[in-house]
């Protein structure tokens, strides 16, 4: 079908099995059945699915498709698909299309090569996939991709998406219990919403082939600093190069058609980096849509002779990549409950959901930082330009100073003559993110919503989400149990706020993330600091959080030890292979360079000396001594560094090698790569054996 990508309304949404489309093509009952099931999460009959199954499948054939997939998120963090086509044979040996309700409804991949955390017995290679129908399914590239769950048969969730379902279960449950106390009849669901901002680097697709540390481990092993980085600010915001303009018209026409909100595109405070903004949605479909968006970002640009990369940390001493998770809690009605309201009732509600999230933030600190924990973004936390590893709250001093006026009993202003009370006195008129873009902190309140900035880029946000959703909720059923129970519910609730202030108020934090005497701070006031990925991932463990994720029934004690096991194996994985990766660059292409310049030097020395013995050649001599130095030292570190690989016990428990790795492995890779950098700076241009940082950063001409 010929699309006019004139007039976007024309054509957005329109590879999208979304309301409008259910609507006009699904028989009056079934469309209602449907919306029944996405609603409120009614499981749906499979005659319904047969008739839902068939429908979809002409319309996506009107749309070329071919084929359909179960398309789900494993553990990997990408998402995974396996095309089976529609044809089925028929009598006379010609085929039909088909496409039935047990097809849409359930999928057995072979779970044998996802990473499962032990969950998976190896006899027991099978999985399943289970539609989800409250994130519609698409068309992409030929293919029904219908949005599914995947478990083990055992039914334990190998996936992303079925803990994030799990936990907007769990919010919804308890929010609605809070609702209830404030006499909301009307309400009847409360929905987490999710907007994510994405950060990636676009570079030349022929310089990024010749990179072979790109290629394997998506991050540069080496590189010496450009002479230009960032620091004019010249690229944030600046006039986008006709080709990487070409690409966002592209992207955007493409996430259009696949029903994704793209919003905002513009050039970020790197050299060659770039951001995308969608306006937000659902959660789990902001999850689902956020996936789409990566996946298009690397397609796209290959088609425009460029690479995309989505890694946290690109390029050492460059600002790395992030992807800041917008959050905030809906209700069916249009209500954000993190609005703050026109009445004192209204403000006594956004009190009450604010506070559940200070102590949610507070609570389970540790879970959300787990979130974040990469190899990759070990490398930006508390770098000076990602948010610190410590977890703190942003509310801005305007907010803060009326929790302080509330926790104090004290007047907020002067003007005032009477204590405020929750529920009794209108919140006076604070300003949308007062201190504007405090950037340093991971988790901040931007007037309507919280912004969480941990995140690297590549992350899916799907187990942020799951964490956060899941705290809130449990600190909720808290506030729920209590305000229930209450004789009067606005003093119940006035003091509920205020203890909740008092107790929880070390998490926040507004001033400068970035500064050493707030981590300092941060120690006095009881907050975690876990530095590393290893340092992390063990809270996983703590029985707290166990009790929380089994209490609101969104992972089992062996789901989240699997995902444990499956995080610290993945870590363990990256850091291999940018090891082994940086071994054999340095033994194949860099040591041959240094000694091919090295000797380029020594023969223009002793040419010289031949010519003319008086020349004195201080330049030849001087520079053959520091790079054959510097050559030492780098065959030294790479013996070293073999060493350090080879000596980690691979039969370690997951824990034990991944700690290996942070503090035998890692260390003498920063060393060798120091020793590299130093060369490059001594090498000739044309005989350093890779483009340079500033090949790769400025590469991108126009
Ligand atoms: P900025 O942070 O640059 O000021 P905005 O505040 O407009 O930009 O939004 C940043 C992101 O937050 C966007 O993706 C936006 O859709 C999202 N966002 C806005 N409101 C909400 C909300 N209630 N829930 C979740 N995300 C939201
Ligand atoms: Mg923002």
């Amino acid at each position: 079908m010929e699309i006019s990508m004139k007039n976007v309304p024309d054509y957005f949404g329109k590879f999208v099995f979304d309301d409008i489309t259910m609507r006009a093509r699904l028989p009056k009952e079934t469309y209602k059945a449907m919306i029944r099931t996405i609603k409120d999460g009614r499981s749906l009959d499979i005659s319904i699915a047969n008739v839902v199954a068939n429908a979809m499948k002409d319309w996506a054939i009107e749309l070329g498709a071919t084929h359909y997939t179960h398309w789900f998120q494993p553990m990997t963090g990408i998402t995974a698909e396996k095309h089976d086509s529609f044809i089925s044979p028929d009598d006379s040996g010609r085929v039909i299309m088909e496409f039935s309700g047990k097809e849409l409804v359930q999928g057995e991949p072979d779970a044998s090569s996802f990473p499962s955390g032990g969950l998976r017995a190896t006899f027991e290679a099978r999985g399943y996939t289970a539609w989800d129908p409250t994130s519609y399914a698409f068309v992409k590239d030929g293919v029904l991709c219908i949005p599914t769950a995947f478990c083990s048969f055992a039914g334990d969730a190998l996936d992303k998406k079925t803990p994030l379902l799990r936990s907007m279960e769990a919010l919804n449950r308890q929010a609605m219990r809070i609702i209830k106390l404030f006499g909301h009849t009307d309400v009847t669901s409360v929905k987490t919403t999710v907007g994510p901002e994405q950060e990636y680097f676009l570079i030349e697709k022929a310089l990024y082939d010749k990179r072979p540390d790109l290629v394997f481990a998506g991050r540069t092993l080496f590189g010496a600093r450009p002479p230009k980085g960032q620091e004019l600010d010249d690229h944030y915001f600046g006039t986008i190069k006709p080709r990487v303009a070409a690409f966002m018209k592209e992207l955007d026409e493409e996430l259009w058609k696949l029903g994704v909100y793209a919003k905002t595109e513009h050039n970020e405070a790197a050299p060659a980096q770039h951001e995308l903004a969608p306006y937000f949605t659902t959660a789990n479909i902001a999850a689902d849509h956020n996936q789409l968006t990566m996946e298009l970002m690397q397609k796209i640009a290959r088609k425009h002779d460029m690479v995309c990369i989505l890694h946290e940390k690109p390029f050492a001493g460059v600002t790395g990549s992030g992807k800041h998770n917008n959050w905030s809690m809906t209700t069916n009605t249009g209500v954000n409950l993190l609005n703050p309201g026109e009445t004192p009732y209204e403000n006594a509600q956004f009190l009450l959901f604010l506070c559940a999230v200070i102590k949610a933030v507070d609570d389970y600190q540790d879970l959300l930082r787990v979130s974040a924990a990469t190899a990759g973004n070990d490398h930006r936390l508390g770098a000076a330009e990602a948010p610190p590893a410590v977890i703190s709250i942003f509310l801005g001093d305007e907010l803060t100073a009326i929790l302080h006026a509330l926790e104090k009993e004290t007047v907020y202003n002067a003007k005032e003559k009477s204590l405020m009370r929750v529920g009794v006195h209108v919140l006076p008129k604070f300003p949308k993110d007062t201190t504007d873009r405090n950037r340093t902190s991971p988790f901040a309140f931007t007037g309507n919503k919280f912004e969480f900035r941990m995140l690297g880029a590549s992350a899916s946000v799907s187990d942020c989400n799951t964490s956060l959703n899941t705290a809130v909720a449990e600190v909720l059923s808290q506030f729920a149990d209590e305000l229930e129970k209450a004789e009067n519910f606005e003093h119940a609730l006035h003091d509920l706020i205020v203890r909740t202030v008092r107790n929880h108020k070390r998490i926040i934090f507004n001033g400068n993330g970035y500064d050493e005497k707030w981590i300092e701070e941060a120690e006095r006031r009881g907050l975690y600091n876990l530095k590393t990925t290893p340092d992390a991932i063990p809270m996983l463990l703590n029985q707290k959080n166990i009790d929380l994720f089994c209490k609101h029934k969104v992972l089992s004690e062996r789901e989240i030890r699997a995902r444990y096991e499956i995080l610290l194996e993945s870590y363990v994985k990256i850091v291999n292979i940018e090891a082994l990766s940086m071994v054999d660059m340095v033994k194949k292409d860099i040591l041959p360079a240094v000694c091919c310049y090295g000797d380029k030097l020594a023969k223009a020395f002793r040419h010289k000396k031949e010519a003319i013995p008086s020349l004195k050649c201080d330049y030849e001599r001087n520079v053959l001594q520091e790079l054959s130095e510097c050559t030492d030292h780098i065959y030294h570190t790479l013996r070293c560094l073999e060493k350090a690989i080879a000596g980690v016990n691979k039969n370690d428990d997951s824990l034990s090698l991944a700690k290996a790795y942070e503090t035998q492995v890692i260390p003498q890779m920063q060393a060798l790569r120091a020793y590299v950098d130093l060369a490059e700076t001594m090498t000739a241009y044309k005989d350093w054996p890779y483009p340079t940082y500033g090949d790769l950063l400025f590469g991108i001409k126009n």
